[in-house]
């Protein structure tokens, strides 16, 4: 059968049509309403479809998509199996630790859950709802960035704060990027042929996040309440002081709305280097002799080979330490520098591999007892598996 992906942002719809079985994307698209008029750009096989169109809010824009596949011939006819939209949402709480289809109950829990998401959570609801309007024959499923997460032990998911904040107001670490985490983890294991692996996945790409899996299971991630948490992103600050906020609140005047805006989106790479928060543009200019560049790296570096190293005391050792998402699958430099000094953990990096690294590709030496993995990352992938196991939970065909 074939699976719809949609992914509802802010300001782009992704969408995709997987076939569940061979996992080929057979329709690539995508909405983007950042600019007036909205772009749709559509993939099937060797066509390309572009317009534009007047486009406001991610409802309309998935309206958009789904009309596309309904009334463009070409694409209607690829559209003959479709078994299930799976929806990207960010955050499952508590209330969702897995994939599941959605009711009008699921929803009201989508609802409840706005709180600790409120940047995605109502977007990815607007998805849900248009697509329902859209395509009202078709089963829903919510696939979530958080649950892949949910087997964190307690030591690893409680903070040390008072009992109240993580019973009663919900203050844990949830962890995200966990569709990303979770497709590493079954493409690492059959890489390397085996599940019985202590994993270290490093996500770097625009968002950054670590996580530890053992066997397959996550133990430990690197964001937490929030993805403000851990490492050190492209605008976002990543683990700080807490101390740091209190006083840049009582001496700088700094509401919690200027933090929010500091932290997430004028901090990372950069509000390090004052240039960018792409990380090709900033070794452009530390090669150039930018001085902040450089350093904006050197910090990201630290925290990470910090977090790696970490991580590997969290699992006893590393079997695969595994990189992907943009820098993680393009940067030879990053990668390079990331391991460097990791070889006390068994982690040897075959300078020639790196550099002719195409993901995905194990660039460990032949003699290193730990492998170094690049994989390019799949989230679409992870919602098809998904969708498809609650689909045949409810013995449907998927
Ligand atoms: P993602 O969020 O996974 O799409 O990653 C986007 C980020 O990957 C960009 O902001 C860049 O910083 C980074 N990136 C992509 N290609 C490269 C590259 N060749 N070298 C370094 N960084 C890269």
């Amino acid at each position: 059968v074939q699976i719809l992906v949609v992914n509802t942002g802010s300001s782009t719809v992704k969408f995709s049509l997987v076939d569940s079985t061979s996992e080929q994307v057979q329709i690539a698209g995508q909405v983007d309403w950042s600019d007036h008029p909205a772009q749709m750009q559509v993939r099937c096989g060797s066509e390309h479809y572009s317009g534009k169109y007047a486009v406001n809010s991610p409802r309309e824009a998935v309206q958009l998509a789904l009309g596309q596949l309904d009334e463009n011939p070409v694409l209607k006819a690829r559209c003959s199996a479709v078994a299930a939209v799976g929806h990207r949402v960010v955050h499952g709480g508590t209330l969702f630790q897995a994939g599941v289809r959605i009711t009008d109950e699921v929803k009201r829990g989508l609802k409840q859950l706005c709180d600790l998401a409120p940047l995605h959570n109502p977007i990815n609801l607007e998805g849900i709802e248009a697509a329902q309007h859209a395509w009202p024959g078709i089963p829903q499923v919510a696939v979530f960035d958080t649950a892949f997460h949910a087997t964190l032990p307690a030591a690893a998911r409680t903070f040390g704060l008072p009992q109240q904040w993580s019973e009663e107001w919900g203050l844990r670490r949830y962890g995200f990027h966990g569709l990303s985490h979770a497709y590493c983890t079954d493409r690492a294991s059959t890489m390397l042929g085996r599940r019985d692996l202590r994993l270290v996945i490093c996500h770097l790409g625009q968002g950054c996040s670590l996580s530890a899996v053992r066997n397959g299971v996550c133990v430990d991630t690197s964001m937490g309440f929030t993805p403000l948490d851990g490492l050190v992103m492209g605008t976002r600050s990543g683990s700080v002081d807490p101390g740091l906020l209190i006083h840049a609140m009582r001496h700088h005047r700094l509401s919690a709305d200027d933090l929010d805006r500091i932290l997430n989106r004028e901090s990372g790479l950069l509000g390090l280097s004052g240039l960018s928060n792409d990380m090709r543009q900033l070794q452009e200019a530390a090669d150039a002799g930018n001085q902040r560049a450089g350093l904006s790296i050197e910090v990201f570096l630290h925290r990470l080979r910090q977090t790696i190293g970490a991580t590997a005391a969290v699992l006893g050792g590393i079997d695969a330490l595994v990189f992907t998402a943009g820098i993680g699958e393009n940067s030879v430099p990053i990668r390079r520098r990331a391991c460097e000094g990791l070889e006390f953990l068994g982690l040897h990096l075959d300078q020639a591999a790196n550099e002719r690294c195409r993901p995905d590709a194990d660039i460990a030496t032949k003699e290193s007892p730990g492998r170094i993995l690049v994989l390019r990352t799949h989230e679409d992938l992870t919602i098809v598996r998904e969708t498809v196991r609650v689909l045949r939970a409810e013995g449907q065909p998927g």
